[in-house]
């Protein structure tokens, strides 16, 4: 068997400490995680279970990449996030082993055409050209758990030029990483090479051509993300 196409490249995230790299299979998000980013965006944080959307694997971009402006919109928004890595796999999984199925951890940045999201809320439309679009990942080196253990506290942060725009706690998630693993697990299989970007925190804003965007979590250092001009 031959391909009738040249075979798309695999989607990957470097490794801290390692030449090795880590395929990426899917790109899992929840949403409204936080319950002050849940109040800026108009929801009542303690009703509703997590929801989640998806981006396409090809979506990631490096650390320190420029990530060209995107069509399409006039608010392009940042939101800071911790990454979860799937080393195992599985389906129904209880929050009281979840943990054992991450493989690691990365910061990554959750790229929004806001107001095309804003318009699809509105008429009830899918968010997938407000969230999937190319270069809409931004996510940094994966820290497996073997060294860095799990992630359950610690500070999250966003600046933009240097100054700070996002400021919180991974103690803050509404939902732990736990709990969402066993809740996506429930509405489908988790396989190794998924990743769960896990919601941000409040102070999401608005990016333009120029700015640098940095976030930061303890114990996972920094992404950064250049803003270029328009795609032509
Ligand atoms: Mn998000």
């Amino acid at each position: 068997m031959t391909w009738a196409i040249p075979c798309p490249p695999q989607p990957s995230l470097p490794i801290v400490g390692s030449d090795d790299r880590f395929p990426v299979r899917r790109i899992y998000c929840v949403g409204q995680n936080y319950a002050a980013h849940a109040r800026e965006m108009g929801s009542n944080p303690d009703q509703d279970p997590p929801f989640f959307f998806s981006k396409p694997a090809d979506a990631l971009v490096a650390d320190g990449a420029t990530v060209p402006y995107p069509p399409g919109t006039d608010n392009l928004h940042h939101e800071a996030e911790l990454v979860v890595a799937i080393g195992i796999g599985g389906a129904n999984i209880p929050v009281e082993t979840a943990l054992d199925h991450v493989w690691g951890y990365a910061i990554g940045n959750d790229l929004t055409r806001r107001d095309l999201q804003a318009a699809a809320k509105k008429v009830g439309r899918p968010w997938d050209m407000a969230k999937g679009f190319d270069h809409s990942a931004p996510c940094g080196q994966l820290h497996p758990v073997s060294t860095s253990g799990h992630l359950t506290a610690g500070a999250i942060s966003l600046s933009v030029n240097g100054d700070l725009r996002q400021s919180s706690d991974l103690s803050d998630l509404i939902w732990p990483v736990a709990d969402v693993i066993a809740y996506l697990s429930f509405m489908v299989v988790l396989a190794p090479g998924d990743l769960i970007f896990t919601g941000t925190p409040e102070g999401v804003g608005p990016l333009v051509q120029g700015d640098v965007c940095v976030v930061e979590i303890e114990g996972l250092g920094q992404l950064t993300t250049h803003i270029g001009s328009a795609t032509a």
